[in-house]
């Protein structure tokens, strides 16, 4: 029964190949046969933490995270944000393609899947969005795809934890530490009054570049009583 509904959506909403957008055939779960070979994962050598690419073999970490400032552990991320990854996460963004969250949380699970083992999660928490942007675009993308992720590997979901309090615009003229402290304030506990019931947390977000959206909950989660909180996301910027 539950199998007959999807057919029934795939024709009125056909799925779309995340890379050409161009309608999926029945065998094509995720992604089109001629665009299956366009996206690159990031190689080797990576960061050890936030797993950006690096240029030197010799490097442990990129000069980011080189800095030890970070408020999280480790983070896994898998393709570089360039190319045509860049188009598709636009439009998972904006233009309603949630269906391409399948793709990206099979590539997670496929490239990242030991990394995230060796986390041990007990939850997937999605980076909030402000409800006035979840109001004008119907979705949290990062939600959809954490629930994705939790469809494919099993770790539950919490969507309910934390909350986006402001809603910031990146703010280009303000330096690093400003930033840092501006978004620390954008996000809160949902319930502040309830004991956190997560020690080891896995943040999910579709884009990854400077990692201060990432820290902001990191530091908010360790206050809570979190002892790890570790990332994932789709795409890493190239910023280190
Ligand atoms: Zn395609
Ligand atoms: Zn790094």
């Amino acid at each position: 029964m539950k199998k007959r509904a999807g057919n029934i959506l795939d024709w009125i909403y056909p799925r779309r190949c995340p890379v050409c957008d161009g309608i999926l055939e029945k065998k094509e779960p995720y992604i089109c046969r001629k665009c299956a070979g366009k996206l690159k994962p990031v190689e080797e050598p990576r960061c050890r933490k936030c797993s950006k690419p690096i240029r030197s073999w010799t490097e442990e970490y990129c000069v980011e995270c080189g800095k030890g400032k970070h408020a999280y552990e480790k983070g896994y991320a898998v393709y570089p944000y360039h190319g045509p990854i860049q188009g598709s996460l636009m439009r998972f963004k904006y233009a309603q393609r949630q269906e391409y969250a399948g793709f990206y949380a099979q590539a997670i699970r496929i490239y990242g899947g030991d990394a995230i083992q060796r986390m041990q999660p007990e939850v997937l928490v999605p980076v909030p969005i402000h409800k006035k942007k979840l109001r004008t675009r119907g979705y949290n993308q990062a939600e959809v795809l954490a629930r994705q992720l939790t469809d494919q590997t099993g770790i539950p979901m919490d969507a309910d934890l934390v909350l986006r309090k402001k809603n910031t615009l990146p703010q280009k003229e303000l330096d690093h530490e400003e930033r840092r402290r501006n978004l620390r304030e954008a996000f809160a506990l949902k319930h502040p009054d309830k004991k956190l019931p997560y020690k080891r947390i896995l943040l999910v977000d579709d884009i990854y570049t400077t990692g201060s959206t990432v820290d902001a909950l990191a530091a908010l989660l360790k206050q809570a009583g979190a002892e790890e909180v570790c990332f994932v996301a789709v795409a890493i910027g190239n910023t280190g």
